[in-house]
């Protein structure tokens, strides 16, 4: 009997259904407003959280779907919504993953929630690894984390940049460098609780697409959080350095990391294995935002009328629109394979994460911009939905890891070379 099957089954459809109402009647409504604002759109979180679409509940039952499924499908259907909103609701998700990833079971338990507060007192966390002279070389971050033995506690200092949430959230997850002699294999991941002392929001960006998303940087001066915010504790930390310095010893090719941009054999240390487990949710979130622009282009391909007949008795708009749904479709299916390989503990022995983020990515802002071109004039304007999910998509091959990065992962992942 073939186990094979691509029906996510009831329950997921269900959720896909229930979230896709939301999107249809909450999100759509507000993007306009929302992207124009450039500002953290709380009421509409706030809504999320009442129905329990922002919640960790909902995410740990999503990413915890034997199937893999879960995230994808609810992803594409927030980002069919909305891109910008949408990444203000799981923006969240983002650091509560860093802590599921790392955190012990304590940790967990101590700051997720926090970092959703609650539906009357809604909350939102950020992920703070980006700087001004480590993007895709993440081995290269100056923030520093200096322990402070006689009050067990860490002091961060540093400048982060590209915060999604930063300086507005409750909860702040910093990766600083203990050891900066070891690259990335020197670096730790740090809680900052809420209100202390030392941490602030620098620049606030303006930006292209996801306007209602907040970007910022994150100042960290002297920012001193207890040893009990070291994520994974201090045991392991050190048993971990312990292990870099003996290979760092050992060979002379030691401490190239394990960031976007520097990793030598996917599959083989764990840190990539979490980055292509968790890019196919950013691939999904792609694939929304391109169905979206897609169904506004059939739309009104069917009923623009010019030379006294629909558009789309063109080949020429037929064909684009037969490689736009073609495109989306082999998208999601790249990241359904991710997805699944990942619940069910498959090597990425090509990095099939990075494959689906690579073209889920780059399929977004080829087919919002085929939308743009069907629509037209209309298209430029900002009265239909397509401009702006052409500007949305333009982030998926910048953030999660470049397109550069992606490839560059995969390239070193069949061919197992250095590739540089
Ligand atoms: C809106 C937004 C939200 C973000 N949210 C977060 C967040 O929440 N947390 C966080 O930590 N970061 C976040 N980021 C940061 C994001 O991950 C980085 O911008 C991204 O990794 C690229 O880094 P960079 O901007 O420094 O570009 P650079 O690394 O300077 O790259 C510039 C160009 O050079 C190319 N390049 C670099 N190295 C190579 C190479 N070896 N081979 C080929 N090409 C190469 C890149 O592909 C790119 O085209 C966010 C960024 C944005 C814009």
């Amino acid at each position: 009997m073939s186990t094979f099957s691509l029906d996510p089954g009831a329950d997921q459809l269900a959720v896909r259904d229930w979230l896709h109402g939301f999107a249809a009647d909450v999100m759509r409504p507000a993007a306009a407003e929302w992207d124009e604002r450039e500002e953290t759109p709380w009421p509409v979180i706030q809504e999320a959280a009442k129905l329990g679409i922002y919640s960790l509940d909902f995410y740990a039952q999503q990413y915890f779907d034997p199937s893999g499924v879960g995230i994808p499908i609810a992803m594409e259907e927030l980002f069919w919504g909305d891109a910008g909103i949408g990444l203000a609701i799981v923006g969240t998700t983002l650091a509560a993953v860093a802590v599921l990833a790392n955190g012990t079971d304590e940790q967990i338990g101590t700051w997720a929630p926090q970092m959703f507060g609650t539906p009357d007192d809604v909350k939102v966390a950020a992920f703070c690894s980006s700087e001004p002279d480590a993007g895709s070389d993440v081995s290269a971050l100056r923030t520093r984390a200096v322990y402070d033995e006689a009050k067990d506690e860490w002091v961060l200092t540093g400048t982060k940049t590209w915060a999604t949430n930063g300086g507005i959230a409750a909860v702040h997850v910093v990766v600083a460098t203990v050891d900066s002699a070891l690259g990335s294999r020197g670096q730790a991941s740090f809680v900052v609780p809420p209100d202390t002392p030392g941490l602030s929001q620098g620049q606030k960006f303006k930006k292209h697409g996801i306007r209602a998303s907040h970007t910022a940087e994150v100042v960290l001066d002297g920012v001193r959080v207890p040893g009990h915010c070291l994520l994974g504790g201090k045991e392991k930390l050190d048993e971990r350095l312990a292990r870099a310095r003996e290979r760092a010893a050992g060979t002379a090719r030691g401490g190239s990391g394990a960031g976007a941009g520097s990793a030598s054999g996917a599959g083989k240390n764990a840190a990539m294995a979490t980055f292509e487990a968790s890019r196919p949710a950013v691939g999904a979130q792609a694939v929304g935002i391109a169905r979206a622009a897609y169904e506004v282009a059939l739309d009104y391909a069917g009923t623009r009328v010019q030379f006294g007949r629909p558009i789309i008795d063109n080949q020429g708009v037929a064909f684009q629109l037969a490689d736009m749904k073609t495109r989306i479709d082999a998208s999601r299916l790249l990241v359904w394979r991710a997805s699944w390989m990942a619940a069910t503990n498959q090597p990425f022995t090509s990095a099939e994460g990075s494959m689906s983020k690579l073209y889920a990515g780059e399929t977004a802002k080829w087919v919002t911009a085929q939308a743009m071109q069907i629509l037209g004039g209309n298209g430029f304007t900002r009265e239909y939905p397509v401009e702006r999910m052409h500007r949305d998509s333009a982030i998926y091959s910048i953030f999660e890891g470049t397109s550069e990065i992606q490839r560059l992962v995969i390239a070193r992942s069949i061919s197992g070379l250095p590739i540089r």
